[in-house]
């Protein structure tokens, strides 16, 4: 896959659950990943204090770009909202398209924004829900067209039309990358966002279950998602 993807999660942690080993199946392909993160993730753990929160949120990013050397992300894009907080409005909006128009993307990958079921929890997250439809909103119409944002076109960001739209913890999974041989690095990627794991052993394991659960009868350990193509 010598694509270039650009993966966005709404906290530090959720693209790497869902895509770190297609991610480094991509880099080792010689495609290119970049990652978007929404929020900050400051309220990853109970934090009563702001300045705790504060704390936490540096915290993340740092295991965040970790995590991301060690699957071969070429870098991360922190846009810093607050956790729990988000709104899809015009600054957030702006914000996807700078990254968008900037990477250029052949392939944008998030949460899946028709997931408005609530008969589970996380992928029903605020911030999920409301990150997913953003995206969508940010890459289609606005990335690729000049009467949205017209004042980043003044900085040099030239509108980029992306080719496909894949989403993830989707319930409407049509095809399945396979990890078999990247689920390792994976797990190793995830085991970086230290301050959100109690048990690493079992936190380990977990993973390794929920890509055996996403594959299929050939693929060992997969990664499943749904896809639009946008041209
Ligand atoms: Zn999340």
């Amino acid at each position: 896959m010598k694509k270039r993807f650009l993966v966005i999660g709404a906290h530090p942690d959720d693209a790497d659950f869902a895509f770190a080993g297609t991610a480094a199946k991509i880099a080792k392909e010689g495609g290119e990943v970049f990652l978007g993160v929404v929020t900050d993730g400051s309220k990853g753990e109970d934090v009563l204090k702001q300045k705790k929160g504060k704390l936490l949120a540096k915290k993340r990013e740092e295991e965040q770009k970790n995590s991301a050397k060690i699957t071969g992300v070429r870098d991360v894009y922190f846009l810093r909202e607050k956790d729990g907080e988000i709104e899809n409005d015009y600054n957030l909006r702006k914000k996807l398209v700078r990254i968008i128009r900037e990477i250029k993307p052949d392939i944008v990958v998030s949460f899946d924004p028709g997931n408005f079921s609530f008969e589970g929890f996380y992928r029903f997250h605020r911030d999920h829900r409301i990150s997913a439809v953003a995206v969508f909103d940010a890459v289609y119409p606005a990335a690729g067209s000049s009467n949205f944002f017209p004042e980043l076109l003044k900085e040099g960001l030239n509108v980029h039309n992306v080719n496909e739209l894949w989403f993830f913890s989707t319930k409407k999974s049509e095809f399945t990358i396979d990890i078999s041989d990247t689920i390792d690095v994976k797990i190793k990627s995830l085991l970086e966002h230290k301050s959100q794991i109690k048990d690493t052993k079992k936190f380990a394991e977990k993973i390794r279950e929920r890509a055996k659960k996403e594959g299929t009868e050939k693929i060992s350990y997969g990664e499943s998602f749904r896809k639009i193509k946008m041209n």
